[in-house]
């Protein structure tokens, strides 16, 4: 499979690594947002993170939270962020799905442009009911 993180995991690319266990591998961004910027990755090859065993997927939460506290108390960043983009409308650019680790200070002057639209009356729960109709656990 040509997929540059599992070559990463397979050390055929080389990488920083922070970190790794049975199930998950991290490593340094190459083009970080902040410096610090680690990605989480399961180490199985999965495209989407909604195919990712929930022991993997929860190891991949629990280990980017600890990373996330060792950004602040190693590197002095008073925050952090996770990020995951499912999708390439959601700018997933490498198919292996990866959570991303992101270092965030008061003054580092990214922003997210996190937009807040508006709900119509009753629009809300319509399309929760929407959503529910097709969840699966
Ligand atoms: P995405 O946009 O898919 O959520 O994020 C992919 C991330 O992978 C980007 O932040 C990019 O900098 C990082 N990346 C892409 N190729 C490499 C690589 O070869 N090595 C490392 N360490 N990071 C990479
Ligand atoms: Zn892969």
């Amino acid at each position: 499979m040509n997929c540059i993180f599992c070559k990463i995991i397979a050390g055929e690319i080389p990488s920083v690594k922070i970190y790794e266990d049975e199930l998950v591998f991290a490593f340094m961004d190459i083009a970080p947002i902040n410096k610090g910027h680690v990605l989480v990755i399961p180490k199985e090859h999965h495209n989407s993170s909604s195919t990712v065993p929930e022991e993997t997927g929860g190891r991949m939460f629990h280990v980017g939270s600890r990373i996330g506290v060792a950004l602040k108390r190693g590197l002095d960043f008073e925050g952090f962020n996770l990020h995951l983009a499912d999708g390439t409308c959601a700018g997933q650019v490498v198919n292996h799905a990866h959570l991303h680790v992101v270092p965030r200070g008061v003054e580092d002057g990214f922003h997210w442009n996190w937009r807040q639209l508006e709900y119509a009356e009753g629009e809300s729960a319509e399309t929760a009911e929407r959503i529910k109709s097709k969840l699966k656990l």
